[in-house]
C-alpha cells in the first residue's frame, strides 16, 4: 500500500478537459490500495486575474483581504476536480488548506507552513477516497486564511507528503523536469535526471520558477524526495533529493537561473556613521520585506555613502514606503528606484573548488555586450544584476558557455 501525493499546477488544471485528463490518468495508473492525495493550484492564470481585480478595487489592498481573495482560486479547482472523479465513479473529497490541517504563521500573502495536522486527510484516505487539497493556502491558529506566496502549491504538496509520510511526492507541471535553464528561453537547455536539494534550492531562490524555494527547503528538512515531471506525458522527470545517486558528482555549474521580478533601490548620500545600514535593513525586515543584493559604496567627496539593494517588484511599493518614512530621521539626500533590471545567476556546488567561474560568467556577459550593475555571490552561486531587456541574451550567452554542446544526462 503506497501513499502518493501528486501536485498539479495551474496550467495542468486550466480547463475541464485537462481536469478530466488528470482523472483518467490517475484512475489508469492507480493500484487498488494506493492512497492518493492531489494538491492543486488555481486554474490557468486565475491567480493573476484575481490580483488584477484587486488592483482595480484597491491598489493597496489589506494583505488579509488579499489572502481571502486569492485563496478562492484554489477552491474552484478542488471542487471541480473532486466532482470530475465522482463523475467517473470514483469517490473523492476536496479540502481547503484549513480543512487539510495546513497551519501557518500570520505573515499574510507569504505565510510559512508551521505544521500539518493530517488526521482528516488520513481518515478520508482510509475510507478509500481520493483526497484533493487546495494548494497555496493555510490557516493561522486564530483561524485567518493565509496564502504561501506565488508558487506555494508546491510547498503544500511537499508539506502534505511529509505529514502523511508519503512514499512519493510528485510535482506535475508543463515541463517534463528541471532543466539547466528555463526551457522557455533557452532552446537547448538540458533536462537533469536528478539534482540535490541544495542546488535546487539555490536555483529556485534565484528565479527558476519550476519549484517554490520553500518547497525544496521543506523537502530537505523532512527528507521528502520530489519528482518533477510532466502532466502531459509519462516521461521520467527530475528527482530532487539529498545526494546524487546515478550521476557523476563533478558538475561545476548545474544551471543558469534568471529573475525579472527584481527592482533596485538606491539610497543616496547616507551620512557615514555606525548603525545606518542597521536602520534601513531592520526597518525593511520589520515590514517583512525580503532584501536580496546589497552594495554600499563610499563617496570620498562628502564622506557619505550610497546604499543600493534589490527587492522583488512585488514588494516595491511597500519597500518604497519604508524608505520614504526613513528619509527625515536618517537625513539622506534622496533615493532612486529602478525597475527595468533583472538578475542572472549560475548555480553549482562544484564551483566551490573551481576558481575562475565568476570570471567566465563576466566574460560571457562582456562578449554579449551586457553591462553588470551589481554582483553578489553565495558559496554555490554567482549573480549579476543587468538591464531587463538583456535577460534572454544573457541567460543564453552564459548557458552556451557552460553547456556548449548541450550536455547529455
Ligand atoms: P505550475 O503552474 O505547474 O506550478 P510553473 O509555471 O510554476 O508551473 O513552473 C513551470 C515553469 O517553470 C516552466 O514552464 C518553465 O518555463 C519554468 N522554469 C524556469 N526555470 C526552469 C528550469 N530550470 N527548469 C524547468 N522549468 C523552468
Ligand atoms: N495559484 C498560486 C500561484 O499562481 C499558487 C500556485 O500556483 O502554486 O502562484
Ligand atoms: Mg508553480
Amino acid at each position: 500500500m503506497a501513499t502518493l501525493v501528486k501536485k498539479f499546477g495551474g496550467s495542468s488544471v486550466a480547463t475541464p478537459e485537462k481536469m478530466h485528463g488528470i482523472v483518467d490518468r490517475i484512475l489508469r495508473e492507480k493500484k487498488p490500495d494506493d492512497r492518493i492525495v492531489l494538491v492543486v493550484s488555481a486554474m490557468g492564470d486565475s491567480t493573476d486575474d484575481l490580483l488584477a481585480l484587486a488592483a482595480k478595487v484597491n491598489p493597496e489592498m489589506p494583505k488579509r483581504e488579499m489572502d481571502m481573495l486569492l485563496a478562492t482560486g484554489e477552491q474552484v479547482s478542488i471542487a471541480l476536480l473532486a466532482s470530475a472523479f465522482e463523475a467517473k465513479g470514483h469517490p473523492a473529497i476536496s479540502f481547503t488548506g484549513a480543512q487539510a490541517g495546513i497551519r501557518t504563521n500570520d505573515k499574510h500573502t507569504k505565510a510559512a507552513i508551521q505544521d500539518v495536522l493530517s488526521h482528516r486527510v488520513d481518515e478520508a484516505l482510509n475510507e478509500g477516497k481520493i483526497v484533493i487539497v487546495a494548494g497555496f493556502q493555510g490557516v493561522t491558529d486564530e483561524g485567518a486564511i493565509t496564502t504561501l506566496g506565488r508558487g506555494g502549491s508546491d510547498t503544500t504538496a511537499v508539506a502534505v507528503a511529509a505529514g502523511l509520510k508519503a512514499d512519493l511526492c510528485e510535482i506535475y507541471t508543463d515541463v517534463d523536469g528541471v532543466y539547466s535553464a528555463d526551457p522557455r528561453i533557452v532552446s537547448n537547455a538540458q533536462k537533469m535526471q536528478e539534482i540535490t536539494f541544495g542546488e535546487m534550492l539555490e536555483l529556485a531562490r534565484l528565479g527558476a520558477g519550476v519549484m517554490q524555494p520553500r518547497a525544496v527547503e521543506y523537502g530537505e528538512h523532512n527528507n521528502v524526495a520530489i519528482h518533477v515531471r510532466s502532466t502531459f506525458n509519462d516521461v521520467p522527470g527530475t528527482i530532487i533529493r539529498g545526494e546524487y545517486t546515478v550521476q557523476e558528482k563533478n558538475f561545476v555549474i548545474r544551471g543558469v537561473a534568471h529573475d525579472t521580478n527584481v527592482a533596485k533601490i538606491a539610497v543616496r548620500g547616507v551620512p557615514d556613521h555606525p548603525g545606518v545600514a542597521f536602520t534601513i535593513f531592520s526597518a525593511l525586515a520589520e515590514a517583512n520585506i525580503d532584501v536580496d543584493m546589497i552594495v554600499q559604496s563610499a563617496r570620498v567627496e562628502d564622506n557619505k555613502n550610497d546604499i543600493l539593494f534589490t527587492v522583488t517588484k512585488t514588494e516595491l511599493v511597500d519597500a518604497t514606503a519604508v524608505i520614504e518614512d526613513l528619509k527625515e530621521s536618517m537625513n539622506f539626500d534622496k533615493f532612486e528606484v529602478e525597475i527595468n533590471v533583472a538578475k542572472v545567476s549560475v548555480v553549482g556546488a562544484g564551483m566551490l573548488g573551481s576558481p575562475g567561474i565568476a570570471a567566465a560568467m563576466f566574460g560571457a556577459l562582456a562578449k554579449a555586450n551586457i553591462n553588470i550593475a551589481v554582483i553578489s555571490t553565495s558559496e554555490i552561486s554567482i549573480s549579476c544584476l543587468i538591464p531587463e531587456k538583456d535577460v534572454t541574451n544573457a541567460v543564453n550567452a552564459i548557458h552556451d558557455y557552460y553547456f556548449p554542446n548541450g550536455k547529455e544526462e
